[in-house]
């Protein structure tokens, strides 16, 4: 089908590129012209703006940074609502349910569906196409898009209400800061206490400590002392405090969000909002007074 797509960073990039791989026809934008170069390599046409894609098609998709970009791209000027075209807004990216809610409001009254799709797997999981793509719009449109979207991964229907995929989003990634704030402390504990990080690691991963921090990022990314693997700092802080927001008004329980949320803020202040979010580890280390990685 021909598809929009906009925003080509570490996750649309590859998301685009497989969307091409599998036959579809894209218009990209982006704010980086480097961006878009791969993909026209490839075949995609270029748009001029968010508005100039939705002219063109009637499915946009979107993988954007932060919640002030996502609604600019959707309702600002030269959004997306004032396309010619366009039918449905496909947001990739993680907005919380009530920036998703406000965007589909919005979009409803030009006759524009808004589906709220973000997704967890990563960068590593956005090439290989292993995404968990989690799904929430009006039913007849996500049949339309359920194909394109299983591009990407395993596709999840999570509900018909706007925002109830990214309360299924935001509580994923509050777990996974969790295990990364948690294993970055439980380790330098032990190397603290003169244990080997990497066998540390090996027998947590063989045992019930396991998690995505374990499993995946300390031996891909902190072991091998890389800290590259390509989740922005800005972006784990910004899921957590939504996940906090959306617990508290909810009026759950968040003592624990609570205390994930200072750390991501701790590290947000220190390393900066573009630095690797592996860094919390660095933080970690430097106020134990030690380094966890694999001995010379
Ligand atoms: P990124 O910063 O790498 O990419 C964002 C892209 O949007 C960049 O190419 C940027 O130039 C572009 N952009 C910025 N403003 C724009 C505008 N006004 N119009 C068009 N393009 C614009 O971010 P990312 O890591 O790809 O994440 C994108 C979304 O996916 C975020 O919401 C993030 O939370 C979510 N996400 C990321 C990961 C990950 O591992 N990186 C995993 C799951 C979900």
């Amino acid at each position: 089908m021909d598809i929009g797509f906009i925003g080509l960073g570490n996750m649309g990039q590859p998301m685009a590129r497989r969307l091409i791989e599998a036959g579809h026809k894209l218009i990209v934008y982006d704010t980086r012209n480097d961006a878009v170069a791969p993909l026209v390599a490839l075949g995609a046409q270029v748009a001029a703006s968010p508005q100039d894609v939705a002219d063109r098609v009637e499915t946009v998709m979107a993988s954007l940074p932060s919640l002030q970009i996502s609604e600019k791209v959707a309702t600002g000027e030269g959004g997306v609502i004032h396309g010619k075209r366009i039918k449905r807004f496909i947001d990739l990216s993680t907005t919380g349910s009530r920036v998703a809610a406000k965007i589909a409001a919005a979009l409803a009254k030009n006759n524009i569906v808004q589906i709220d799709s973000p997704v967890s797997g990563g960068v590593g999981g956005a090439k290989k196409g292993t995404l968990a793509v989690m799904v929430s719009g009006p039913k007849a449109d996500i049949e339309l898009v359920k194909d394109a979207l299983g591009v990407f991964g395993k596709v999840f229907v999570i509900g018909d209400k706007p925002g109830m995929a990214q309360t299924m989003k935001l509580a994923n990634n509050f777990l996974s800061a969790t295990a990364m704030a948690a294993t970055a402390e439980a380790v330098a504990m032990g190397v603290k206490a003169g244990l080997d990080a990497a066998v540390m690691i090996d027998v947590i991963n063989a045992g019930s400590g396991r998690t995505t921090a374990s499993d995946g990022k300390f031996p891909q990314a902190i072991l091998p002392r890389t800290f590259n693997y390509g989740f922005g700092t800005a972006l784990m802080l910004k899921d957590v405090r939504l996940c906090a927001e959306e617990a508290k008004g909810l009026n759950v329980p968040d003592a624990v969000m609570r205390t994930v949320l200072d750390q991501w803020e701790a590290t947000n202040t220190q390393y900066g909002g573009d630095s690797d979010f592996t860094a919390i580890v660095k933080m970690i280390e430097q106020r134990a007074g030690v380094t966890i990685g694999k001995k010379p």
